[in-house]
């Protein structure tokens, strides 16, 4: 069992406060990933349960051991950093069985995971290169392979396919998935990349500012975002806001329309995401401004009522600039922010 706890853990570099009282419990088997903007703190996160970093307060534990305050090496874990160490004097054959060796596995035994992992890989062809030749997306995924070839309980990457180009990006998202859902691995995975995180996640935690806003499953992150953050963050282009003023009983104005809603006397923000809008009879009135053919959907950024609103609509749909577009959001997808503590009330 490798559940991983993460408690109270606080993390200040000088004046600087870059965690701030982190709980999160990653449960045995599970794929964690920590989602959020350069500079959030996730790097942060994961060097702590590596043992790379101290956290000011606050405590890991692994399994039911309590395991901050012991070296790296002893907390059996697998790392995949940005910087992978790949010892470039040395064969993608020898890197890859490096951890192995260092635990005396029989050779053959060496030999078995080096080659399951690089085929998983895909550089399995490169076996006998030296690492210094290689490429950076190469020598990433060498990194990965190191790491797999551990057949850790808890594997810790950090943008392990950053250096990666677009298809073999997605290619081995989809591989790396599909390996750790086999394994018995308990992964802690941080990226910046939402479709990474959602596609690959169990959990997202999205954190901002040093916090964890919302821990969640992917879908539940998408639809139900616990805060104005999450939903404007969360989802390409993402959610689109207007302001909501109540008259009563759960009516509400928005954009000029009446609406239902949560029943609130407050001004509240009414959020819906882009592919939630249907054109109608009934609706938001929103001026289209850029239309763009993605190909499988069209792309209207209009204004309502001086907002800016995304729709995004059936790609067959004839829109020009200046359009005014009769938009109806699907009601059950609509969520509602309270614009002071910015967290979502329905
Ligand atoms: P990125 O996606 O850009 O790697 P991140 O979310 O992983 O960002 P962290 O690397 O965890 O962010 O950094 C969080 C904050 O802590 C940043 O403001 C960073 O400048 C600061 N920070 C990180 N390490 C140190 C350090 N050793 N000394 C001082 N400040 C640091």
């Amino acid at each position: 069992m490798a559940e991983i706890q993460i408690k109270n853990v606080a993390k200040t570099f000088g004046a600087y406060q870059a965690l701030h009282d982190i709980n999160l419990t990653i449960q045995d088997q599970e794929f964690m990933v920590l989602l959020g903007a350069s500079g959030c703190g996730k790097t942060t996160l994961l060097r702590i349960v590596a043992g790379l970093e101290t956290a000011t307060t606050g405590e890991v534990w692994i399994g039911g051991r309590r395991i901050d305050h012991l070296p790296p090496k002893d907390r059996g874990i697998a790392m995949v950093f940005q910087n992978y160490a790949v010892f470039p004097h040395l064969t993608v054959f020898e890197n890859i069985g490096f951890g192995l060796r260092m635990q005396k596995l029989p050779n053959d035994e060496v030999k078995r995971r080096v080659e399951r992992t690089a085929e998983l890989m895909h550089i399995e062809q490169l076996l006998k290169r030296y690492s210094g030749e290689l490429s950076g997306g190469q020598r990433q995924r060498v990194a990965v392979a190191r790491a797999l070839a551990m057949e850790p309980d808890v594997i810790l990457m950090d943008e392990p396919l950053s250096n990666l180009d677009a298809l073999l990006r997605m290619e081995m998202r989809a591989e790396l998935k599909g390996v750790l859902a086999e394994s018995n691995t308990t992964a802690i995975y941080v990226t910046h990349d939402q479709v990474e995180a959602m596609s690959m996640a169990d959990r997202i935690s999205v954190m901002h500012q040093g916090k964890i806003v919302q821990a969640a499953s992917p879908i539940e992150v998408y639809r139900n975002p616990a805060a104005e953050f999450v939903a404007g963050f969360i989802g390409n282009p993402p959610m689109n806001f207007l302001p909501a003023t109540p008259s009563g009983n759960g009516k509400w104005t928005v954009g000029g329309q009446d609406m239902d809603g949560p029943v609130s006397s407050e001004t509240l923000k009414f959020a819906i995401r882009p592919e939630d809008l249907r054109p109608s009879e009934t609706g938001l009135k929103a001026t289209a401004k850029v239309v763009e053919p993605l190909g499988a959907h069209l792309l209207v950024t209009c204004d309502v009522e001086g907002a800016l609103f995304r729709a995004v609509l059936d790609s067959d749909m004839t829109v020009k600039p200046g359009d005014v577009l009769t938009l109806a959001p699907q009601t059950d997808r609509v969520r509602w922010f309270n614009p002071e503590t910015t967290l979502a009330v329905a």
